[in-house]
């Protein structure tokens, strides 16, 4: 038997399906909704909190693609919280280009470019090929939009040399399409047209036609060389039966073809024809609550009018566009707002629930981890040098005759002498050494990485700098002095009780021996 128990079979069957989801080509990234949340409930319900948290960040990967934004950002960014405290590069990579995404769409470039070079530096070399393509893609979209065009076409290239080699042709496409674009954006016709002419060579291959999105791409650099007959050719589809004949995955990009449609119609001075592109897109947008669409077909409308001459209604349509152009902006601007805060509040409970940890963490009195801390951590480092062979030190160090200090003088006094003592620990508590208070007057060092002979030396040093430290303005004439009792796990080995119960053990020894003194393991 190989030891599998059914938790593990669940388990294995959940990662395979979310491994499926992801790898999900763009064009299909509504499909992923509903079996996400579905392996996310199941997955919550098991204790599975990775694989629930995997689910969620594709949910909300679905969300950022349409565009609501509120609930899409929040989840992206407590996945990344989570993915954040619990090391997780695959998540960490995945939740930051979703920000990135997001970001970008409430025109934080910068914020966006962050988030895609963060996404990009915690990728894997185990991730897979075409998902690490669209890692760098996303990244490339954001330099581009920074400013950096040079930098954001070195990733385009990147990207689509890996998704050609892998042959993920829906991927190959999409890349090709925004660089395409953005050589438009950049008014670079050569490049525009050489990209549009591997769109073609690209599409000649797959069993899929061109997306509305593509389409508006290819005739916009169409365009660019006053080509309009082929713009139009190009676009036409969009209108042949009701632009049921081409496929979408944006919501908004059968409307933006049929304005880019209208445009190309009308430079091409067939206005008729252009009017009823117009037409259709505007029905499109207003079905659709497609504000920005609308707004810009208003603007289209205007220049048509002007070019047919009727002057008095191309400026009652340019009005009209700057109205509802004023008032998208402030509704924009609102969205943004909320989306923000959204995020905003979802930062804000991550950094108040680490806070709080941290305080459960805290001694009142010093500020030194507590003991709770120690029972938490303790294991994990023991079982740290296990694995790495490496030697653990523990000292437990506790006052002498400290009962004196608060009967003579005043516990208040003793609390003093306490706070002194926590700070001459931290001092000497460097690198991985972890100083705490366990109760009482009663300390302890844990030293990772430190053999016997040397945690002695260090304990021994320690004990009389304390006896040396300048106590006479807090104790008067009373000295302080510590006894310590130190052991060491050569490579790990022991739980963590037997390594305390054995300082503890060396302790007593010391007290027993006249105090002021440090004992090691014999
Ligand atoms: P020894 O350890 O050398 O045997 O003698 P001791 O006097 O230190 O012995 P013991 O451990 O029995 O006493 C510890 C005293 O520490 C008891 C208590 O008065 C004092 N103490 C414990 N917690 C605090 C604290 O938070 N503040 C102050 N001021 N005193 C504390
Ligand atoms: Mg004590
Ligand atoms: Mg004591």
């Amino acid at each position: 038997m190989s030891g599998r128990t059914l938790a593990d079979d669940t388990r294995a069957h959940f990662e395979a399906t979310l491994e499926e989801l992801e790898k999900r080509p763009v064009s299909w990234f509504r499909s992923v909704t509903v079996p996400a949340a579905a392996v996310e409930r199941r997955a919550e319900a098991l204790g599975f909190q990775d694989l629930a948290v995997r689910a969620k960040l594709l949910r909300a990967d679905v969300l950022v693609r349409e565009g609501r934004l509120e609930r899409g950002g929040r989840w992206a960014h407590q996945v990344l919280a989570w993915a954040q405290q619990h090391d997780h590069p695959f998540l960490l990579a995945r939740a930051h280009r979703i920000l990135s995404s997001f970001y970008r769409q409430i025109g934080d470039l910068s914020e966006g470019l962050t988030h895609a070079v963060q996404c990009y530096s915690h990728l894997t070399d185990d991730e897979p090929q075409n998902i690490r393509a669209r890692h760098l893609m996303a990244l490339g979209i954001a330099l581009d939009e920074s400013g950096s065009t040079a930098e954001g076409g070195r990733r385009f290239r990147e990207a689509l040399h890996i998704a050609t080699t892998v042959g993920d042709l829906e991927l190959t496409m999409n890349i090709l399409n925004n660089m395409a674009y953005t050589a438009f954006e950049n008014d670079d016709e050569a490049a525009a047209r050489d990209l549009v002419r591997h769109m073609r060579e690209a599409q000649a291959r797959s069993p899929r036609n061109f997306s509305a999105h593509e389409l508006d791409t290819i005739a916009r650099v169409e365009m660019m060389g006053g080509r309009y007959d082929a713009a139009e050719e190009t676009l036409s589809g969009l209108l042949e039966g009701g632009g049921s004949k081409v496929e979408s995955h944006e919501g908004d990009a059968p409307a933006v073809g049929l304005l880019t449609l209208a445009e190309a119609r009308r430079l091409n001075r067939r206005y008729a024809a252009a009017q009823q592109a117009l037409d259709e897109a505007v029905r499109i947008a207003e079905e659709r609550g497609l504000d920005r669409v609308r707004a810009q077909a208003r603007e289209e409308q205007a220049a048509l009018y002007a070019a047919t001459g009727r002057f008095r209604d191309a400026y009652d349509e340019h009005l009209a566009f700057h109205k509802s152009a004023t008032a998208l902006h402030s509704a924009q601007r609102e969205a943004r707002a909320r989306a923000l805060q959204a995020v905003f509040e979802a930062t804000e409970a991550r950094r108040a629930s680490e806070h709080f940890r941290e305080m459960a963490h805290r001694d009142a009195l010093t500020g030194l981890y507590n003991r709770r801390y120690v029972n938490e951590r303790l294991p994990a480092l023991l079982g740290e040098a296990l694995v790495g062979r490496r030697p653990i030190s523990v000292a437990i160090l506790d006052l002498d005759y400290f009962k004196r200090v608060n009967d003579t003088l005043s516990h208040g006094t003793g609390d003093v002498v306490l706070q002194e003592i926590a700070r001459l620990l931290l001092e000497a508590a460097t690198g991985p050494t972890i100083a705490a208070r366990m109760g009482g007057e009663e300390f302890l060092l844990i030293m990772p990485d430190v053999e016997a002979d040397e945690a002695a030396d260090r304990c021994e040093r320690l004990r009389l700098r304390i006896r040396a430290h300048a106590w006479e303005p807090i104790t008067g004439a009373m000295p302080v002095t510590t006894s310590i009792g130190v052991t060491t796990s050569d490579d790990g080995r022991g739980s963590p009780s037997s390594l305390l119960s054995l300082a503890d053990r060396n302790l007593y020894v010391a007290k027993r021996e006249g105090r002021d003194r440090v004992v090691a393991d014999v």
